[in-house]
């Protein structure tokens, strides 16, 4: 059997690294025999699901036998509404994953080359390698995308650079300037990915979202998410923006019904949920100044973050700080994965999450 696979799969899929997910609770409770935990790996909404789509989703429970619409017409409409685009450029999918999937199945042969940061989100190696594409990862410098560094790296080969703005796992954005310089220079036949997941959490001036861009008909895609601020990361929806020749090649390659029924309706009514989404800003804001303070008392050193995560430096073996937070009921996320051994990705909770967070922390680094 093991013969049957390794003559016949595709080559490409033997380059596939295995994704490491953040730990699920219940996996947690299952192996330690724990019941309290909290996890801070995956950067969901520690303020839960929006109210309105919770709501919505109930109103809709007597529907679901029926296939959901493909074209997500009412979804696609208020997106457009909120954001200023035209429908027909809005593409939707299973979680914004899914969509970094569509693009690469739209884009993608083998040969060609796709250019991302170094560590960035792992989606894009991974879209990438299973269509056989070259991956050119370009380190970040002082945890920031080095656009300049990316531009050198483009070759007649290049098909897509994957700009995660702000970048996970590090925080860290792209300013208004940097992106400006790159799109002034960047050739019109790569196409630029902005994924920009963590998009309602920035409060720097000078970040610029690729929506304008998009707006004026570049060759440039920007993918958000209802998995982090809207905490419907359970249902599986993103959305994206693109030029409308782009979306309908996408659409070519995507499933007839990949957005379920629930996700749709639950979508539409979150984007309603402006308190929800400025309550989750305002948390996530003081939990940050209280995690930087700890921080600094503690002299850890952290990267400054746009975002709902913080990677900081524990100056031990991350594997083993993680598997005693395990212990102490805290789940987070190792940096090992991003090429940062001593580093730990946190998740900003609420406010007594993070404080139980702070005081596992001692306790392990005080051992
Ligand atoms: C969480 C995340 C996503 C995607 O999430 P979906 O749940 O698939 O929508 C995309 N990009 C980045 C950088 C993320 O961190």
């Amino acid at each position: 059997m093991r013969d049957f696979v390794n003559s016949k799969a595709r080559p490409e899929i033997f380059n596939l690294k295995p994704y490491v997910p953040g730990k699920p609770i219940e996996e947690v409770k299952r192996e330690l025999g724990i019941e309290d935990i909290i996890k801070m790996a995956s950067n969901e909404n520690p303020l839960g699901a929006s109210p309105l789509a919770v709501e919505a989703i109930k109103k809709s429970l007597d529907r679901l036998h029926y296939y959901p619409d493909s074209n997500n017409f009412y979804l696609k409409q208020k997106l457009a509404r909120v954001n200023d685009i035209s429908e027909d450029a809005i593409i939707i999918g299973n979680g914004s994953d899914e969509l970094l999937k569509l693009l690469a199945e739209t884009f993608l042969s083998p040969g060609d080359e796709v250019i991302f940061g170094d560590p960035s989100f792992v989606e894009y190696e991974f879209t990438a390698t299973i269509m056989g594409a070259k991956c050119i990862n370009v380190p970040l410098k002082d945890f920031r995308h080095d656009l300049r560094a990316m531009l050198d790296e483009i070759t007649d080969k290049t098909k897509i650079i994957y700009i995660c703005n702000p970048n996970n796992p590090t925080g860290t954005y792209s300013t208004r300037a940097e992106i400006e310089e790159f799109m002034r220079k960047i050739p019109s036949d790569v196409l630029v990915v902005f994924d920009e997941a963590y998009f309602e959490y920035v409060d720097a001036k000078d970040y610029i979202s690729g929506i304008d861009y998009v707006k004026e008909g570049r060759n440039a895609v920007v993918l958000r998410t209802f998995s982090k601020i809207y905490g419907l990361a359970g249902l599986r929806v993103g959305y994206g923006f693109t030029n409308p020749e782009i979306a309908k090649a996408v659409e070519r390659v995507t499933e007839p019904f990949n957005v379920n029924l629930l996700a749709q309706i639950a979508a539409e009514a979150a984007l309603d949920d402006i308190e929800h989404v400025k309550k989750s800003c305002r948390l996530n804001r003081e939990g940050k100044n209280y995690l930087y303070s700890q921080f600094e008392e503690m002299g850890l050193k952290y990267v400054p973050t746009e975002a709902n995560f913080i990677f900081v430096d524990t100056g031990r073996n991350s594997r083993e700080v993680f598997q005693k937070l395990l212990q102490l009921g805290v789940i987070v996320r190792t940096g090992d994965i991003f090429g940062f051994p001593s580093f730990i990705r946190v998740t900003i909770g609420t406010e007594e999450e993070n404080k139980r967070f702070i005081n596992a922390l001692k306790e392990v680094l005080g051992e």
